[in-house]
């Protein structure tokens, strides 16, 4: 086994890696470290590229996550550092002045913003939740610490932010001084968590300038240990539901493909904004609002009859490829029908269901193709997991996260799982695998 350990990435031990970085903080900044948060990373059975669209998706947090370590200044600036070996510049300083979506421009890029335009965000919030007000000098010195893969389909981003924010809020508000420390976890409720979720994707969205839907922002503040999380992303409602069914003689593996994806560079805001011009043909504000209740695959069908016909006489959709609009509408449309079907299977529908892993992996399995084929977001390597992994028996097998690099899911047996991280190494030496374990949302440590 020694050849194929070396590919699992293993999450670490919280209180050892905490007790690492306070030392390094004390070493980098002269002094103590106040406190450490942690926010997980996610995987998802199934929902890429329809969060902005309303539609379901079903998250589950990882072990492996960001850690923050912070202590308050009193002079507006923060001062940053990760300790991520491809991104580790030494210490960035953001003055008061360059935080917020005005100061973009100059910092564009960097990884700081991601964390600075959470400080404005939870600024934002504050201005109408006194208890989440920040000091006006509120700064702070932080290091950063990641047991994710960085650009990864995995969400190191959110983890990011949603650490970020904890401290920010444990730090710089009266919230945070009336719960010091772990007291923190238990003072935040279900709502403070939805408010501090969508304060964490105005950072992505209007500081950083990713296309962001809340997906990711949910599940890292809003998961719940064993669970998946079933986010409505019409109004961010959750259910939690259990996933005990699945892991009964299956385990889930993230397989980081080792090419970290580029979302920025426009990729993914082109196919975003092909799904938006179907979305308009048809007449809605949001492509959820197409598809019924519980929507099946003739309804899908009916929309896209819809869309030919609305489309018919067009050259082109808003100076777009009419085939590729029909294509991301297709996507984001069966992507909708297998987020309901899972999230009524794992509801308990499933009574009757002989064999739910294998349902479930067909769902995974028809989710990649829909990435591959119509999203049309997937990569070589990725293809190649998925079908290696199906090959060595997995159940199913999909890209998650934005596509262009990334991650693969797969629902396979333990016993299947030797002869698939060989199968693996022998496809890319960058692949690392994840075991997804359902585990809890952001935390103070
Ligand atoms: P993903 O969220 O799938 O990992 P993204 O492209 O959305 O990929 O986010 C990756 C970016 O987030 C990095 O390029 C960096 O700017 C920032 N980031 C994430 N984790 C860290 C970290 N530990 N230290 C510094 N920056 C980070
Ligand atoms: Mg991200």
């Amino acid at each position: 086994m020694r050849t194929t350990d070396a590919v699992w990435l293993a999450p670490g031990e919280p209180q050892e890696i905490q007790s690492d970085l306070v030392n390094r903080f004390q070493q980098e900044y002269g002094r103590a470290a106040s406190g450490t948060w942690f926010a997980p990373g996610r995987a998802n059975l199934n929902g890429e590229h329809i969060d902005f669209h309303a539609g379901r998706c079903l998250p589950l947090a990882l072990a492996h996550g960001t850690y923050v370590a912070a202590a308050p200044r009193t002079d507006g600036q923060l001062r940053l550092r990760t300790l991520d070996p491809s991104l580790d510049d030494g210490v960035t300083t953001v003055a008061p002045d360059a935080i917020g979506p005005g100061a973009a421009v100059e910092a564009t890029g960097h990884w700081s913003q991601y964390v600075s335009g959470v400080l404005w965000a939870l600024r934002e919030l504050g201005d109408s939740q006194p208890e989440f007000q920040v000091d006006p000098d509120f700064g702070a010195d932080l290091l950063v610490l990641s047991t994710l893969p960085i650009g990864g389909g995995l969400s190191s981003s959110a983890a990011l932010e949603c650490a970020s924010i904890l401290a920010f809020l444990a730090l710089g508000t009266p919230f945070g001084q009336e719960n010091p420390l772990q007291n923190l976890n238990a003072a935040l409720t279900k709502q403070h968590r939805k408010e501090l979720a969508s304060a964490c994707v105005r950072a992505e969205v209007e500081v950083v300038g990713a296309g962001t839907g809340g997906l990711d922002q949910s599940a890292a503040l809003r998961a719940r240990p064993g669970k998946v999380l079933s986010l409505d992303c019409r109004d961010f409602s959750v259910t939690p539901l259990d996933i005990g069914c699945i892991l009964r003689g299956y385990r889930l593996i993230a397989v980081d493909t080792g090419e970290a994806h580029r979302l920025a560079d426009g990729q993914f805001g082109q196919r975003r904004a092909d799904a938006e011009a179907a979305t308009a043909l048809l007449g809605l504000d949001r492509l959820r609002d197409a598809l019924p209740e519980r929507p099946r695959k003739a309804d899908v069908t009916h929309v896209l009859e819809e869309f030919d016909r609305l489309s018919e006489q067009l050259e082109t959709l808003e100076g777009r490829s009419i085939a590729a609009c029909r294509r991301r509408l297709r996507h984001a449309l069966t992507e909708m029908v297998r987020s309901e079907k899972l999230h009524h299977l794992l509801s308990g529908d499933s009574y009757g269901v002989r064999h739910i892993a294998s349902t479930i992996g067909d769902i995974l399995t028809a989710g990649h193709m829909s990435m591959r084929d119509d999203a049309e977001v997937s990569f070589d390597v990725a293809d190649m997991v998925v079908e290696t992994a199906l090959a060595q028996g997995a159940e199913g097998a999909r890209l998650i996260g934005g596509g262009f690099g990334g991650s693969v899911l797969v629902l396979i047996s333990p016993a299947a799982i030797p002869k698939l991280t060989a199968a693996l190494e022998r496809i890319s030496r960058s692949i690392r695998l994840l075991d997804v374990a359902p585990s809890a949302a952001a935390h103070a440590l």
